[in-house]
């Protein structure tokens, strides 16, 4: 198991650091033209709430199916088709996280890390693989990955979801309620800009097939990458993979124009 030191932004915050201001931040696309052979990107500035354009030979779209269904865009009727058939196919995941005053897990029931699987709605808790012994600890009091429990999480306010959270680490955990303090949770398809955890090709029959290579043909200037563009959903290394492919395939195009 890998796990950045810091958290996952560590790996974003390279990349920024790394490409030395190419990145921009806070801007969210709320438009995708074509023009002539190229694109035409629109954004928003989120702190200044000014737009600006950005026009390309070539345009690779990580995006979320789920949020650019959303976005106006020159897209084939094919593509457009494709992309609403995925975004209706996003898992609705859901983490609740408890912070304890005291690792008890540890002291009390030598637990190091690793996850309990639990017969309830929390599916999992996990305790933490680093700072053993220290003063505080975070539990992931519910990891949700089951389409009929991550819903009825979703309907829920965060007091309720934290609530159940509690009440499902009960039965495993006797005293649970007194043991952890402050809780934070994520539903996913609450969350602006992802609407959803991850693409599940298979929730309809045959999407896979049907949508997922017209995705991968691309449709003019505009190439798609992303977890969802990839055998490995819902993993980091599907979202690299895709990278790659759409990259050579516009290497290779390039090439071949300018022999
Ligand atoms: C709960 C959970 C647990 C996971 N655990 C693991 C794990 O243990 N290991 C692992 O490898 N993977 C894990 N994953 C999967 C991993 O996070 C994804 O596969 C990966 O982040 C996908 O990368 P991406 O670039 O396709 O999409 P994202 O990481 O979702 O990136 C898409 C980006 O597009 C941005 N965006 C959206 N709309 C707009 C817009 N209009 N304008 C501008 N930007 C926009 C978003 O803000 C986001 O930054 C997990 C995912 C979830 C939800």
């Amino acid at each position: 198991m890998l796990q950045p030191v810091g958290g996952m932004d560590m790996i974003v915050r390279a990349f920024d650091r790394v490409l030395g201001g190419m990145i921009r931040h806070n801007e969210e696309v709320v438009r995708i033209e074509r023009v002539g052979e190229g694109a035409r990107i629109i954004s928003l500035d989120r702190s200044s709430g000014r737009r600006s354009a950005l026009e390309a030979d070539f345009v690779i779209c990580t995006i979320p199916l789920s949020v650019l269904e959303h976005i106006p865009a020159d897209f084939s009727p094919a593509v457009s088709h494709a992309i609403s058939v995925g975004a209706k196919m996003y898992f609705p995941a859901v983490k609740v996280a408890f912070e304890a005053p005291r690792r008890w897990w540890e002291t009390d029931q030598q637990l190091y890390g690793g996850i309990s699987w639990t017969g309830r709605d929390i599916t999992q808790i996990w305790y933490p693989s680093h700072g053993f012994h220290g003063e505080k600890g975070v539990l992931v009091g519910a990891y949700i990955w089951s389409h009929d429990p991550a819903r009825r999480f979703t309907a829920m306010t965060p007091a309720e979801r934290h609530a159940a959270a509690i009440s499902d680490g009960e039965r495993l955990h006797p005293g649970y309620e007194r043991l952890v303090g402050p809780a934070v949770s994520v539903a996913w398809a609450k969350i602006p800009y992802s609407l959803g955890a991850w693409i599940e090709w298979e929730t309809i029959s045959g999407a896979r097939q049907a949508e997922y290579p017209t995705l991968l043909a691309g449709d003019g200037p505009f190439y798609f990458a992303g977890e969802h563009m990839s055998y490995v959903t819902a993993w980091q290394e599907g979202a690299v993979q895709s990278a790659h492919y759409a990259v050579s395939e516009i290497a290779e195009r390039v090439a071949a124009t300018s022999k």
